[in-house]
């Protein structure tokens, strides 16, 4: 029940310690030992619970271990290995700040795009390099199209608050950015969804975008 009991390895057990986190929030407990497993995960978890960690330690810990650390390149178009869709400017904001924290020193670069704010200064933050991308799924799809993003080498995406971003439309946008990393990299993506309900919807977006995943509700 402590964070050391979790092999995140001893730079990122620096990081949380500098967070104050003292032990793992009950999410955290379960997802991120699932996920360092390799293992796809849908989780219920409310906004508090601590699930942005739960989803950022396994996908920073990921990267760093597999030392993806080079980082493809070609052109003005960048490869992340790591995406996380959310709602939001604010959540997708947030999200940013914390996975800064967690990836502190560790080489690994997050970089926010958002909708509703100028794409000038986004694009130039993305052309420094990106391994993990955090966005809102408009923003996300003028930016494939416009061929500065490629999905081509994503090995991690993490849904966030998949019904709220449901519940805005984005539906269209999130299985069009999917459909885009399905085609090189079926079997190697590894795949986590949160949500705070669990209706229909939701399951058939599990079913269509997880692989013989684990359910966690907590
Ligand atoms: P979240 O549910 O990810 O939005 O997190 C809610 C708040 O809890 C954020 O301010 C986090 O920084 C904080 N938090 C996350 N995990 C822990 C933890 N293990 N111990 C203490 N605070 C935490």
């Amino acid at each position: 029940n402590t964070f050391a009991e979790i092999d995140l390895g001893e730079m990122m057990n620096q990081n949380i310690r500098r967070c104050k986190y003292a032990k793992p929030t009950p999410v955290q407990r379960y997802a991120i030992p699932i996920a360092l497993g390799g293992r796809d995960l849908m989780a219920c978890a409310q906004t508090g619970s601590g699930k942005t960690a739960a989803f950022c330690f396994p996908i920073i810990s990921g990267i760093m271990r597999e030392q993806y650390g080079q980082r493809a390149r070609g052109g003005r178009t960048v490869y992340p290995l790591g995406l996380i869709l959310s709602p939001t400017r604010e959540l997708s904001c947030q999200i940013h700040d914390e996975a800064k924290k967690f990836s502190y020193q560790t080489g690994v670069k997050v970089v926010v795009a958002y909708g509703g704010a100028p794409i000038n200064q986004q694009l130039r933050e993305l052309e420094r390099g990106v391994d993990i991308l955090v966005a809102t799924p408009g923003r996300l799809v003028d930016l494939l199209e416009r061929a500065r993003v490629s999905l081509q080498s994503i090995r991690y995406l993490a849904l966030d608050e998949a019904d709220r971003m449901l519940d805005m439309g984005f539906e269209p946008q999130i299985r069009k950015i999917v459909k885009q990393m399905d085609m090189p990299n079926r079997g190697v993506r590894q795949t986590m969804l949160f949500s705070a309900t669990f209706p229909r919807e939701i399951q058939r977006l599990a079913s269509d975008f997880l692989s013989n995943y684990i359910f966690l509700a907590v």
